[in-house]
């Protein structure tokens, strides 16, 4: 499942490939992904040009020379790609964006996502979008400001770190690896945690979503070009190694679950 170093990889492709490209067509052959219809989304971007694409935590978001904004969540994951010419785009696509040129992308979903189109004013409104908190990679994601977000906030630390109203982009495959370095137990209460938890919560967040980026993000999920990164399964510290040595203190790994997600922890290192 796509995360932050993913889609941060596959925005700024998108951006550096994209920007200025005039849209001409648009299949939308899954309309329940999006929040107009074929027809209406069509007439309101046709024509016109892609500014910029960013990301808004795991949201990819084009934003149009018109004002208009695609907003592209992948869900549970998906493929979007890139083709230069329309003779070599996926035959396999719920959406299809043709730009003038004839070149365009595809987006398969592998389960659910979304494809929607919010002008500028409605996006301050906007229901999917407008509380994803800022992610780890943004400049403004301080140490002082991390801190702030857990003012008043009880409850566990990893149904915090999950919620995109707290954090954008963090899922539950790197977070693993994240409540590890930081020696935390998912299920550990925040009221219970120390100035130096928050410390290491901080700097393990920057080293986990960094170690995968400049690795080029996870080996098995495709980019815009349809190329996987190079961070493999055996570069994770303990995430997925059920009954493998715990990198520390060699304790064998154990898979618990804590509510709807499954976690990998090491019992020894990670005390609630
Ligand atoms: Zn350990």
């Amino acid at each position: 499942m796509a995360e932050l170093p993913e889609i941060h990889k596959i925005s700024t492709q998108m951006n550096k490939t994209l920007q200025n490209k005039v849209i001409a067509a648009l299949e939308l052959k899954q309309e329940k992904c999006a929040n107009v219809t074929e027809a209406e989304f069509l007439k309101r971007i046709a024509k016109v040009k892609i500014v910029e694409v960013k990301h808004k935590g795991k949201w990819i978001t084009l934003h149009l020379a018109n004002n208009e904004n695609i907003l592209l969540s992948l869900g549970m994951g998906g493929d979007v790609l890139y083709f230069e010419n329309q003779d070599n785009a996926s035959e396999k696509y719920q959406i299809k964006l043709t730009f003038i040129d004839n070149s365009g992308f595809t987006v398969k979903f592998w389960w659910f996502g979304k494809f929607l189109l919010a002008s500028d004013i409605e996006l301050k409104d906007e229901p999917n979008t407008k509380d994803v908190a800022i992610d780890p990679f943004d400049g403004r994601f301080t140490y002082r400001y991390f801190k702030a977000l857990f003012t008043g906030k009880k409850g566990q630390i990893k149904a915090f770190l999950m919620d995109q109203k707290n954090i954008g982009g963090i899922g539950n495959m790197y977070m693993h690896d994240i409540l590890f370095k930081s020696s935390l137990h998912p299920q550990k209460k925040i009221s219970g945690m120390s100035e130096n938890d928050f410390h290491n919560l901080y700097s393990s967040i920057d080293d986990i979503l960094r170690s995968s980026q400049n690795k080029g993000a996870y080996a098995y999920e495709s980019d815009f070009f349809g190329s996987g990164g190079g961070f493999v399964n055996s570069d994770f510290l303990i995430g997925y190694k059920v009954n493998q040595p715990c990198p520390k203190c060699g304790e064998s790994i154990i898979q618990i679950k804590t509510g709807s997600t499954s976690s990998f922890i090491c019992t020894k290192c990670q005390k609630i």
